[in-house]
């Protein structure tokens, strides 16, 4: 899990100022005098995460500072009030954000910024454990999701993206069922009888059975080695 970001006292008092001015909204955020509470944002995530995109796990390779954005998990478009929450923000890579646009991730309406992880539908950077919904990724080619969850973060954010980028046929039919099979083991946890242990032993199955299709491809021999 990542760390939220501290504002100072100062820094809390424009953001406070901003949020009561006259005409506040979305497009607040570009607002000239917020240009320094916006850097200090975007890099105190991008150390958190390793220089990394939180969804699809893409370096940032500091070639192209543009293609990296603060996502606002719950949208500035629906909730302008969680705008500067910390709880609410990320760095992402253009294309993840891009997928994501101002999709909905929690139902129902809060008062105060969702606290814990089981109100959101996608992985949330600062409840959840990227690693536990998605047991197995190799950034840029493969996302197995686990869960509902796993599931909707991988449909939410596109994960898919990239074995189509590469025109991999086969790949890309995983990928359409991916959504439906993360479900089922969703269900699964769910069945009185059956043990996370054979679920596991399930799941490295599928993990196997879909290794086979990359090494016979020659498309990814490292990710033999995770997990
Ligand atoms: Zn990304």
């Amino acid at each position: 899990m990542i760390k939220p970001v501290l504002f100072s006292p100062e820094e809390q008092s424009i953001i406070n100022d901003k949020r009561e001015s006259e005409g506040f909204c979305k497009e607040s955020w570009s607002d000239k005098d917020l240009a320094g509470i916006k850097k200090k944002i975007k890099q105190h995530y991008l150390v958190e995460q390793n220089n990394c995109c939180y969804f699809c796990r893409r370096e940032h390779t500091g070639k192209h500072g543009n293609e990296w954005t603060t996502e606002h998990l719950l949208s500035r478009s629906d909730y302008p009030e969680f705008m500067f929450e910390p709880f609410n923000l990320c760095v992402i890579c253009w294309k993840c954000n891009q997928s994501k646009q101002d999709k909905k991730i929690i139902k129902g309406d809060f008062g105060k910024y969702p606290d814990s992880s089981e109100l959101f539908q996608i992985v949330h950077p600062h409840f959840d454990i990227y690693e536990r919904y998605f047991p197995y990724y190799e950034p840029e080619v493969l996302y197995f999701p686990w869960g509902d969850k796993g599931a909707f973060t991988y449909l939410l954010y596109n994960l898919g993206r990239f074995s189509r980028d590469n025109k991999f046929e086969e790949f890309s039919k995983y990928d359409g069922r991916i959504g439906i099979k993360a479900n089922q083991y969703a269900a699964t946890l769910n069945t009185p009888g059956v043990s996370e242990e054979d679920i596991c032993a399930e799941l490295k199955e599928i993990k196997e059975d879909l290794l086979g299709v990359l090494l016979k491809n020659h498309i990814c021999e490292s990710i033999n080695s995770t997990g």
